[in-house]
């Protein structure tokens, strides 16, 4: 196999992959903040990391991988100052804090398993408190100190803040809203105290008084804890190259004593954008995955929305692109089809054919080659459409295939890929009842009754599509 390549976000350059520890590879990917659905921007960022994932299975390595749940901590900016995500939530829905996590929590895993996301780890922030208050106490010393507000990191007691996001400490953080007394625009909250008077829904005693771990933190520990410092990759979303990944990196050096960043590789994908830009939570006006799935989309047509750019490169999420994605989706379940009943028809030699070097090749190049997902979706259709190549073998690929993309495509059906909006006026097994009963009067040439049908059909928003060379038969 050739070399796995892949851009750090570090050192702004493509890099061999060279497990720390031999035949493994430990990933973490900052996961959803749990106050709300997660948008399908989000998603992408998890189609992303599990693409990664895959890779490194292939690429022969045993995978950790961590997801984690931030449940507690994360304020309505990157800022110190602000409302608590959680505890907002929870008020306007007058629910408890620990209700709303545990509620957006299971939607978020529904959604990763709806999206072919393989199962990793998913360990919840609350969980890690006592660990992340061990943690400051043991930089406080040297890297923090304390305000009214709570215990607060000093940028400048490490060396190079901020080198991942390549802004100098001041102007990195100029946007930031400034708390009273901090020495340094950067520097951020390990731990808030609750105000005088006040009591959050989610808070743990600490030596600065009752309250809760900033944001920046739960990253530093789950990841130390559960993966080891230094570990390979560290991903997410490419906004946080600016701000939280530096200071988790800060962290990181802080407890190691030395220039340790934590993580050797920083990988960050790039934005689902519409026509507003960045889709985003906290305007909330956004798209779930369960709004497409309502329009009548399978979940996997997103995914392969997703796999269809690299993950460098801004995406834009448009209804007509969606479309598109289920339509090339459906012709590679359709030749996936043609294949296996070249197969079945026993036209074909059956048997074990061991792919060629050349045959691997197409995908390890591609992939290796910081996931290079469109190259592989062409070689992909090219190699499954290869009428000479013998149908054992294409299918192979196409195993292959799934395991790197997670496509489904040796189990997918062009039926599941039919478009079923949820205020059709019409269960889709009436509509088949319907079309095979046209059928018959065709076949009988009773175009009459067969035309009644379809205007029955047409009353009831179903187009009936003769001859499309997609063979939907039908669309609502
Ligand atoms: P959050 O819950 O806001 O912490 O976001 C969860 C993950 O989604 C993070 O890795 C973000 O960087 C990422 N993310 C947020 N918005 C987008 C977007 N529009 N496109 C791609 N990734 C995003
Ligand atoms: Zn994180």
């Amino acid at each position: 196999m050739t070399d796995l390549k892949l851009f750090n976000s570090l050192t702004r350059s493509l890099e061999t992959f060279q497990p720390i520890h031999p035949g493994e590879a430990r990933v973490y990917s900052c996961g959803p903040t749990v106050y709300n659905y997660q948008h399908v921007g989000n998603m992408r960022a998890y189609v992303f990391a599990d693409t990664l994932g895959r890779v490194l299975s292939f690429k022969g390595y045993k995978l950790t991988h961590v997801i984690n749940i931030t449940d507690v901590g994360h304020l309505t900016s990157d800022a110190d100052a602000g409302d608590d995500k959680m505890e907002k939530a929870a008020a306007s829905a007058g629910k408890s804090a620990w209700d709303i996590a545990a509620h957006y929590q299971q939607v978020f895993e529904a959604d990763l398993r709806r999206l072919n996301i393989r199962e990793v780890q998913h360990p919840r922030a609350t969980d890690y408190v006592e660990q992340m208050v061990a943690w400051n106490a043991s930089i406080e010393g040297k890297h923090a100190y304390r305000l009214d507000g709570g215990l607060y990191f000093d940028v400048s007691t490490v060396p190079d803040y901020g080198r991942l996001a390549r802004a100098s400490t001041d102007e990195g953080e100029g946007r930031i809203e400034t708390v009273e007394g901090k020495r340094h625009a950067a520097d951020f909250a390990l731990w808030r105290t609750t105000p005088p008077g006040e009591t959050r829904q989610m808070e743990w005693d600490s030596p600065w008084g009752r309250g809760a771990p900033g944001w920046h933190i739960e990253c530093s520990v789950m990841s130390a804890e559960l993966l080891g410092h230094p570990f390979d990759i560290h991903t997410g979303g490419i906004d946080h190259r600016e701000i939280h990944h530096p200071n988790e990196i800060a962290q990181n050096q802080a407890h190691a004593c030395g220039p340790d960043t934590g993580a050797r590789i920083w990988m960050h994908n790039n934005f689902l954008v519409d026509r507003r830009g960045k889709m985003s939570k906290s305007t909330g006006d956004f798209l779930t995955l369960q709004a497409l799935v309502d329009r009548g989309y399978h979940p996997l047509a997103y995914r392969l929305l997703c796999l269809q750019a690299h993950y460098r490169s801004e995406l834009e999420f448009t209804w007509e692109g969606l479309g598109a994605a289920l339509v090339r989706l459906k012709r590679l379940v359709m030749a996936v089809e043609r294949v296996k009943a070249a197969l079945a028809d026993g036209k074909q030699p059956e048997g074990s054919f061991p792919l060629s070097d050349d045959e691997r090749a197409i995908f390890d190049e591609a992939i290796g080659n910081d996931l290079n997902t469109p190259e592989v979706l062409t070689a992909l259709e090219a190699a499954v459409g290869a009428k000479k190549v013998p149908a054992a073998k294409r299918i192979q690929i196409v195993r292959i295939a799934d395991a790197l993309l997670g496509l489904d495509l040796l189990t997918l059906t062009r039926e599941e890929l039919r478009l079923k909006p949820a205020d059709a006026q019409i269960a889709e097994d009436e509509i088949d009842r319907l079309i095979a009963r046209r059928k018959e009067a065709r076949a009988a040439k009773d175009f009459a009754a067969s035309d009644v049908i379809r205007d029955e059909l047409a009353a009831r928003g179903v187009e009936v599509m003769d001859g499309d060379p997609l063979g939907w038969e039908w669309k609502l």
